[in-house]
């Protein structure tokens, strides 16, 4: 080659280069700015508020969020999917008599068959199989009063999914009438969980006040009868239809290949669903129009999903991968934020250790906002878990607990509202996912050609990661085992 030719081509690819750095500075400089960010979540809590799939609420933010993409600029859709059937609380009541008398506060965890119920309340410990034990012949049609460990942090929460699995199954098989969970919160906080069998719930459980279910417990260890009374008022119904709101900004060098970053649309409603996970949809949002503001063309397709159906089981995400399964050889990375607005600082790599240096690098630009440390473990229970199950490289960011009592604390209660927000670390969280994205997005092929897992490494993985009681806690083992979900 001759001389002149090289260093055309070197001034060529480094001037290529510096103008993809650029777009990644002038991207998070921009989205560190004043930005519509909190205007556009504070809509989404305030004026439209709990959006549960199903609801008219939810309905209503698949339209608002397309309303800001177009208004933005940015080329999106709605995508189509089924959910199995519709379940929405209107109440849930209850009171206790026999010995005392009160009505203590209650919520149903999702899919509790909406109906009237009266029974014993029975004291089962924490809800162990020797608690059970002790129970013995007692429990059958009896309602049983778990009590819980005080949830402070993102650890509680998974010690509370945990037992909560377990206990369900040691009730099941004890045949109680229904299953009454001390609220981990205190201060009458309550919240909503699904339960082990999700769809498949045939038992009513409840959460009950913290304070409310520590004076039943203690009526009931000095020796009282306690009855309850509960009646669970829900809309029920069939299949419907839910949407996805996927947005779009095509690639100028590879536009076959994508790069899928998301939140899920939908929450809960006894908050407003604003760590969860308002404020990363209104990320997604404010990253796509920042970058079409800068006419910033990315050499990849950058997809931002906005998932729905994501509580019930990712339902959203799932019909994604089912729908563009052809195309999943050519989805390079999918990227899921769902852990509110505390710092990032790092991601969850869910099996994929040779991510840790490529995320290094292309988390140089935003290098004064770490420093960032990866962990390979595997995240089920959120938006990045079908891609995992395809085989597609995927992340989850990892976030500080965050301010307002933090992330765990506030998880699907009444108090996930816009006020528990950490404004300034969302905005710098925004830079930093915009960072990766992008550089992702222009990356060399060989970081990001990592090899779609085959079957065969799936299998592995799980296995590895030991991931089946965590699949099953979710409900998500029997459709990947039985080949109904993921790579076939
Ligand atoms: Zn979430």
């Amino acid at each position: 080659m001759p001389k002149y030719f090289i260093i055309t081509f070197f001034l060529l690819a480094s001037s290529l280069l510096i103008a993809q750095n650029n777009d990644v500075a002038k991207l998070t400089a921009a989205l560190l700015a004043e930005t519509p960010l909190e205007e556009n979540l504070q809509e989404l809590c305030d004026d439209i508020g709990g959006r549960v799939t199903g609801s008219k609420a939810n309905e209503q933010s698949v339209e608002w969020a397309l309303k800001q993409f177009e208004k933005a600029g940015v080329k999106a859709w709605k995508q189509a999917f089924d959910m199995p059937s519709l379940w929405l609380e209107k109440s849930t009541t209850a009171t206790i008599s026999g010995d005392i008398e009160f009505t203590p506060l209650v919520v149903s965890k999702f899919y509790s068959p909406a109906q009237s119920y009266k029974g014993k309340l029975l004291d089962a410990g924490t809800g162990t199989a020797e608690d059970f034990e002790k129970l013995g012949a007692a429990a059958k049609d009896a309602f049983v009063l778990v009590e819980t460990d005080l949830c402070l942090d993102i650890g509680g929460l998974f010690t509370e999914y945990t037992n909560a699995s377990k206990t369900e199954d040691f009730a099941r098989k004890a045949g109680v009438k229904g299953i009454i969970f001390m609220a981990s919160r205190p201060n009458g906080l309550l919240y909503r969980f699904v339960t082990k069998k999700v769809f498949d719930n045939k038992i009513p459980q409840l959460v009950m006040a913290r304070e409310d279910a520590k004076r039943c417990l203690r009526s009931i260890r000095e020796n009282k009868s306690l009855i309850i009374d509960a009646t669970i008022d829900a809309e029920v119904g069939g299949k419907f239809t839910s949407h996805n709101v996927i947005a779009e900004i095509k690639g100028s060098e590879k536009p076959d290949e994508v790069i899928i970053i998301g939140s899920h649309l939908d929450s809960w409603a006894l908050g407003t669903g604003a760590n969860d996970n308002g404020c990363n949809v209104s990320m997604m949002i404010d990253i796509a129009r920042q970058m079409q503001k800068l006419g910033i063309q990315p050499k990849r397709t950058i997809r931002f999903a906005l998932w729905n159906g994501e509580e019930q089981g990712y339902f959203g995400s799932w019909a994604y991968t089912v729908k563009h399964a052809k195309e999943l050889d050519k989805h390079k990375m999918a990227m899921s934020v769902d852990i509110g607005s505390g710092s990032i600082f790092g991601f969850f790599t869910n099996g994929r250790e040779a991510l840790f240096p490529i995320l290094d690098e292309l988390l140089k630009p935003v290098e004064a906002f770490g420093p960032y440390t990866h962990v390979d473990a595997t995240i089920i229970g959120t938006d990045n878990f079908d891609f995992m199950l395809e085989g597609v490289p995927n992340l989850v960011a990892n976030h500080r607990a965050g301010k307002f009592g933090g992330y765990g604390r506030n998880y699907h209660a009444a108090s996930d509202t816009y006020d528990k927000v950490d404004l300034k670390s969302l905005k710098i969280n925004s830079a930093i996912i915009a960072a990766v994205t992008l550089g992702y997005a222009n990356s060399s092929d060989e970081n990001i050609n990592l090899i779609r897992h085959t079957k065969a490494d799936i299998d592995a993985l799980i296995k590895k990661q030991q991931l089946e009681f965590s699949m099953r806690m979710f409900n998500v083992w029997e459709p990947w085992s039985t080949g109904k979900r993921g790579r076939k």
